[in-house]
């Protein structure tokens, strides 16, 4: 493991120790194999000058389950050095007393909960610790024979502990173990099956020995367990529909929807493809603080989901009903992880971050368990210890720190013609929702505009059906299924009376607006039927109640569609899918708009081009957001009971009603 420390980027830190505390933590939090996602913690003893002008010894210590590379001063709790060294003498002390005692003896009420480890940082006499869950250290830890293996690599430069609890318990062991050592003639600690702890009394040197501590390990593991996938067959299978399936069903076990993204890199699929995947991956994880993301065990997927969900489902009852005291409510048993042989690793998560978040626990999880398996045999902490930490209310704490769902999380929407007008609003709105959206568009700036968690644009042409199935096909291997269709994409072709209709202007209207929409209606059908609450919204127009002279290429095929929409609704409802239909009118803020194009049509009637603007019943303007914010209602649960209905959005147009 390489250090990142930089000599001028430290100095330019500031003085203060906090600030080398912060510019270290964050080293740390950018090296995936230290710590993942909240895992890891670290601190600095001071002495700051509090509001009455008196001296007063603190650590600051990280808040609890903060990200560590992206820490600032304010995601450190200062909390009186004098409580913390007091609470080490109790003989016990419940979480709620912990979390009560070190919160009220912070000098800032409004910092965030100090880690459960705040007190073993404190009695530890260096004024830098640093605690990682460093991959290669665990992972040597986590084999047959690991103590001993940990004892020949780091001899007495390392204090070793074995396993306990986190926390208050963790805190008082290591107190005890370390009452007569000599604290000089140690780097660190190794917690076993847990982590590793170094100290230093400036924020150099304390990171340093991590990184030391670390490669060490690395290194062993590189001479005797290194893991490569073998070359080969490299090609995952891929089963699309089977995969929305077990999507569905992951969805209905945890009782909301999902999202199902698939990792094929070499690695796991040659775990996936392992002859003792079952029992491998039902030995547990790599550290304990892993399991309140993604559980202790994943799902194997070795037959049809539902059936293979329903195995999971109970052995992870039975697992709870072995380790409950009796007092504990059972959480909702779906996996947050799958292996499906062949096919590769599966995360589930209700947001793209939460996906993200396991599927990087579960590729470093692959990658310790074999190479675990090359120094002799993985052998993870037991799962009675596994179940305290899955079930330990602090642990538990962390997870609320993702804030207040969202009415589409979990939920996958594609919208055509996504890349501009409303299209771009609706997807938008939908991803400010929670769904993850996908846009399709013709234009090809459609995958710069949406990129990065949860959003994606593809290229293609809504009335080319390779097209249509290729990008239906690509949201569903990246989200695992699909719930929403918007049904948006369209051209408003030039205006012609029907005498001086160009052939190919007729023909283009009807390929886009009209069998454009069937085609990618017809691709996403089988998907929609496997999905969460499927519905589909299509984007017609006030031409189709209300049609005007010049306009017969546009009003007919929006009408054809309208029709389509509404065969649609028959033929789907009795499959759970609805479809409903929108009449935006006016809607000025789309690319069909030119200011020319208002100013002629305003002049056309006499009106200035703010009257033509609200030239509607309500004397409003109806703007692209305005028609996303009605079709993401339409697609949500308001319209749950509704299928086939037609809602105009036109501020009121006396023709229509
Ligand atoms: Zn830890």
């Amino acid at each position: 493991m390489k250090s990142l420390w930089d000599e001028k980027e430290a100095a330019r830190q500031g003085e203060h120790p906090l600030d080398q505390r912060v510019y270290a933590t964050r080293l740390i939090g950018q090296e995936a194999d230290l710590v993942l996602h909240g895992g890891g913690n670290t601190s600095v003893k001071t002495e700051i000058v509090n509001i009455f002008g008196e001296k007063e010894d603190v650590l600051y210590v990280t808040g609890s389950g903060l990200d560590l590379a992206a820490i600032d001063r304010s995601g450190f709790s200062p909390v009186r050095l004098e409580a913390l060294e007091r609470l080490i003498n109790l003989d016990e002390l419940s979480d709620s007393e912990m979390v009560r005692t070190t919160r009220s003896s912070m000098l800032d009420a409004s910092a965030p909960n100090p880690s459960v480890e705040a007190i073993l940082h404190a009695f530890i006499p260096f004024k830098y610790v640093d605690h990682t869950h460093a991959d290669a250290v665990v992972t040597i830890t986590n084999t047959e024979k690991g103590m001993e293996r940990i004892g020949q690599i780091y001899g007495d430069r390392m204090f070793i502990v074995p396993y306990v609890m986190p926390g208050f318990l963790l805190a008082k062991e290591v107190y005890e173990m370390t009452r007569d050592i000599n604290w000089e003639q140690v780097e660190g600690m190794i917690l076993l099956n847990h982590g590793v702890i170094t100290f230093g009394n400036d924020a150099r040197t304390a990171y340093m020995r991590m990184i030391q501590i670390v490669t060490v390990a690395e290194d062993y593991l590189e001479k005797r367990a290194m893991v490569e996938a073998p070359g080969g067959d490299e090609t995952p299978d891929e089963d699309l529909y089977e995969l929305a399936r077990l999507r569905r069903a992951v969805s209905e076990t945890r009782g909301v929807p999902v999202l199902a993204a698939t990792a094929t890199d070499p690695l796991a699929l040659y775990f996936s493809r392992h002859l003792n995947l079952e029992e491998l991956a039902g030995r547990g994880p790599l550290t304990p603080d892993h399991v309140t993301r993604t559980k202790r065990t994943p799902l194997i997927v070795d037959g049809p989901a539902e059936e293979a969900l329903e195995r999971f489902v109970e052995e992870y009852r039975e697992y709870f009903d072995r380790n409950t005291d009796g007092t504990l409510t059972c959480l909702d048993p779906a996996p947050r992880w799958a292996v499906w042989p062949g096919h590769g690793v599966v995360s589930f998560g209700r947001t793209p971050e939460e996906s993200r978040v396991i599927a990087d626990i579960a590729q470093h999880t692959v990658r310790a368990i074999l190479q675990g398996e090359g120094l002799g045999g993985w052998q993870p902490l037991s799962e009675d210890h596994v179940f305290d930490v899955e079930y330990w209310e602090l642990q538990r704490a962390k997870l609320a720190l993702g804030g207040s769902p969202l009415p589409f999380d979990g939920k996958v929407a594609v919208v055509t013609g996504g890349a501009s007008g409303i299209g771009r609003a609706c997807v938008e709105v939908l991803s400010e929702q929670g769904a993850a959206v996908a846009a399709i568009d013709l234009n090809p700036d459609v995958e710069g505009i949406f990129e990065g968690d949860g959003l994606c644009g593809l290229v293609g042409d809504i009335s080319d059906p390779e097209d249509v199935r290729g990008a239906i096909d690509a949201i569903v291997r990246r989200f695992g299924g699909l719930d929403i269709l918007v049904s948006n994409a369209g051209i408003f072709p030039a205006s012609e009376t029907i005498d001086e209709m160009r052939p190919e202007v007729w023909r283009r209207s009807l390929d886009v607006n009209l069998t454009g929409h069937q085609l990618v209606l017809q691709a996403c059908i089988p998907y929609l039927e496997l999905g969460i609450e499927p519905a589909v919204v299509v984007v017609g127009s006030k031409n189709v109640p209300a049609p005007g002279q010049g306009a017969a290429a546009y009003s007919v095929a929006k009408a054809g569609l309208t029709q389509l929409a509404r065969v649609a609704a028959l033929e789907l409802g009795p499959r759970g899918i609805r479809v409903n239909v929108v009449h935006p009118d006016h809607v000025f803020d789309t690319g069909i708009w030119t200011p020319e194009m208002l100013e002629d049509r305003a002049e056309h009637y006499g009106m200035t081009v703010d009257e033509y603007r609200t030239r509607n019943i309500l004397k409003v303007e109806v703007g692209a957001r305005d028609v996303a914010e009605l079709v993401c209602v339409m697609a949500g649960r308001v319209f749950s009971r509704t299928t086939g209905a037609q809602v105009p959005i036109d501020g009121g147009n006396d023709r229509v009603i």
